[in-house]
């Protein structure tokens, strides 16, 4: 299976006509993931400016194309959001085991800041199976962690399930109840994200081979962290005339944000997610830009993404142009790897222009799989898919499978189907 898959792939790659996303392009787009992924860019987030140097970066990008500034002769349209941040101090030590940030253990983007030592309360979900057993820990622990060891999730029955993930979500965020902070044990994947709100007290997911949550009896903690409720960032926006001179427009988009910093030193680099649909939006620009296209094409980098689509929604609000005259508008979100092919969300919406490139896929022989996907509301082209723009969200598939931690960098990013997705793309856009 293995063997007939690198197969496959050799062969496409010999069947590809030599075309304008050759070696250069890749070269540069190499260059611009790393660019991005990289520690100066603060994983594109709202610590230390991580969003406005990726923005800025962009915005050179955009000039050195020479696109046409989309907001009043600027490239960026500024917005605000509401963003809960890490700045400062991130350390965990559980008893005398100092913890590696991010690696052993996530802080959840929800909490507030918290200093000092505290005594551990460990328990087990058949701890809280029942209203009465999860009163009496509550009561024991007013001025303690509580420790959940939630490592054999998903093995009672459903009510049992149910009752205890009612007793997780109220230990979460609940306002009623009164201890210091909550200690998840997890064997799953520590996965981050961002988020607009601060919840009442600290949640600590760790997962680490070799330590004993029955065992822990006290966390040292020193966590900053503080909600930013009117954070000023701003998306990036600009156009390349079309030679028909119709008023209607193509629109390409990728979020260029991505999650920022947990602490000082620890930075999420984001270079499948989504430094690789910026570059792959920044190749467009590129190649739009020697061979004019039919119809005014707008190119956005979008802020705020992974807190909500907020970027996309606040240009949605304030449109730089007018949605109703959009022909088409294609979001590039995890473009990184491939080698088992495309998704296409919306495609069983847009059928016709799913086929179109379906066929000319099968046609060119570019990537594995073109695969159709129903509407999901998980990236940027949804807002303007809301108010009524025709709209598909492509991502690869297949490959390396970190995504939201700090594993997902542009030295493991394998870019398998990366040129003739591109290539792919232009033809695609050539049938309009
Ligand atoms: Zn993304």
């Amino acid at each position: 299976m293995q063997v007939k898959k690198i197969l496959t792939l050799s062969l496409f790659s010999l069947l590809t006509p030599a075309f304008h996303a050759g070696a250069q392009d890749m070269d540069y787009s190499r260059k611009v993931i790393k660019t991005l992924s990289s520690p100066a860019f603060k994983g594109r987030g709202y610590v230390a400016k991580g969003d406005q140097i990726a923005s800025a970066f962009i915005a050179k990008e955009f000039e050195k194309s020479g696109l046409i500034p989309l907001n009043k002769g600027s490239y960026f349209q500024d917005f605000e959001l509401s963003v809960n941040t890490f700045p400062g101090k991130v350390a965990v030590k559980l008893n005398n085991t100092k913890l590696k940030t991010a690696a052993d253990y996530l802080v959840d983007a929800t909490s507030p800041a918290i200093h000092g030592k505290f005594n551990v309360i460990p328990v087990n979900r058949a701890g809280i199976n029942t209203p009465e057993k999860f009163e009496d820990l509550i009561r024991q622990a007013a001025t303690s962690f509580i420790l959940l060891d939630n490592r054999d999730a998903g093995k009672e029955s459903t009510a049992e399930q149910r009752t205890i993930s009612a007793h997780v979500r109220a230990l979460r965020s609940s306002e009623k109840l009164h201890f210091k902070g909550l200690v998840i044990f997890t064997t799953e994947k520590l996965t981050w994200t961002t988020l607009t709100y601060q919840n009442p007290r600290p949640v600590i997911q760790v997962n680490k081979q070799g330590l004993d949550p029955g065992s822990i009896q006290t966390i040292t903690i020193d966590l900053d962290s503080k909600l930013r409720p009117d954070y000023q960032t701003r998306n990036v926006a600009g156009m390349i005339k079309g030679y028909s001179g119709s008023d209607s427009t193509l629109v390409i988009t990728a979020h260029f944000d991505h999650l920022g910093m947990l602490g000082r030193k620890v930075y999420f680099p984001g270079a499948n997610d989504n430094a690789s649909g910026t570059t792959f939006m920044l190749n467009m620009v590129r190649y739009y830009a020697q061979h004019q296209p039919k119809y005014n094409t707008v190119f956005i980098a979008f802020s705020g993404e992974e807190i909500g689509l907020l970027g996309s929604r606040a240009f949605v609000k304030n449109p730089l142009i007018d949605l109703k005259k959009i022909r088409f508008l294609v979001n590039f979100d995890l473009a990184g790897t491939g080698e088992e092919g495309i998704k296409v969300v919306n495609g069983t919406i847009f059928r016709n222009k799913f086929d179109q490139l379906s066929q000319l896929n099968t046609k060119y022989q570019l990537v594995p799989k073109v695969e159709i996907r129903d509407e999901a509301c998980k990236s940027d082209h949804c807002p303007f898919y809301q108010q009524g723009v025709p709209s598909f969200f492509i991502y690869t598939l297949g490959g390396i499978q970190a995504y939201h931690d700090i594993y997902d960098k542009a030295e493991t990013l394998p870019l398998t189907a990366f040129k003739n997705y591109f290539q792919l793309m232009i033809k695609f856009f050539d049938t309009f």
